[in-house]
């Protein structure tokens, strides 16, 4: 099946999680399936190869128009390291606060109750290095907003943002641009 299909048939909707009225997207089944979980990975760097917007910052052929990949804590972690090592880059993680040991930035970020920060080592990224930044789901795009503005605060160059279900409702596209948005499954 198409790729979005078969995310769609293997995620699983959560009812009332984490609070009532709201439907949680639980993806860790189709991290857990082998087939789907690399057809994920591979889909989440396909797009950049073909965005128009990262092609002004390819350099080649071969060159997938990034240099390192970030992820988001957490589930963002599982994504950007396979995806990282898919194409040959290291990976850095944003970290939610206290958990970074070294000197850091940090971004603080509204939720739908209260402000969460994350925070990024200072030395993760150099400036005019170029970022494919990746999580699991874009829902308002607080989260991501935050992650990419860590990444720009250190010079870095955010190539694209990929995420594996975007929320389209909530508007987080609108909160990132210009940065492109990749979405797998939009629902
Ligand atoms: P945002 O900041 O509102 O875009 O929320 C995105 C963050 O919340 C991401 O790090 C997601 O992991 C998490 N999140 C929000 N909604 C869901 C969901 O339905 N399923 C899984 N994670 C979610």
């Amino acid at each position: 099946p198409p790729l979005d299909e078969l995310i769609a048939s293997i995620a699983v909707d959560v009812p009332d999680f984490p609070e009532p009225g709201v439907v949680f997207r639980d993806l860790t089944p189709v991290f857990a399936d082998a087939g789907a979980f690399r057809r994920v990975v591979d889909g989440l760097a396909a797009p950049v190869l073909t965005d128009p917007r990262v092609a002004a910052l390819r350099t080649g052929d071969g060159d997938p128009g990034f240099d390192v990949v970030v992820g988001v804590e957490a589930r963002g972690f599982l994504l950007a390291a396979a995806v990282a090592l898919a194409a040959g880059t290291g990976v850095v993680p944003v970290r939610k606060a206290g958990k970074l040991p070294r000197e850091r930035i940090s971004a603080e970020y509204a939720l739908e109750y209260g402000t969460a920060t994350l925070e990024l080592h200072t030395d993760s990224l150099t400036a005019g290095q170029r970022v494919l930044v990746v999580d699991d789901v874009l829902a308002t795009g607080g989260t991501l907003e935050a992650a990419v503005g860590l990444v720009e605060r250190l010079g870095a160059v955010v190539s694209a943002v990929a995420v594996v279900v975007e929320l389209p409702a909530l508007g987080g596209r609108q909160k990132l641009a210009p940065h492109s948005v990749h979405a797998l499954w939009t629902t």
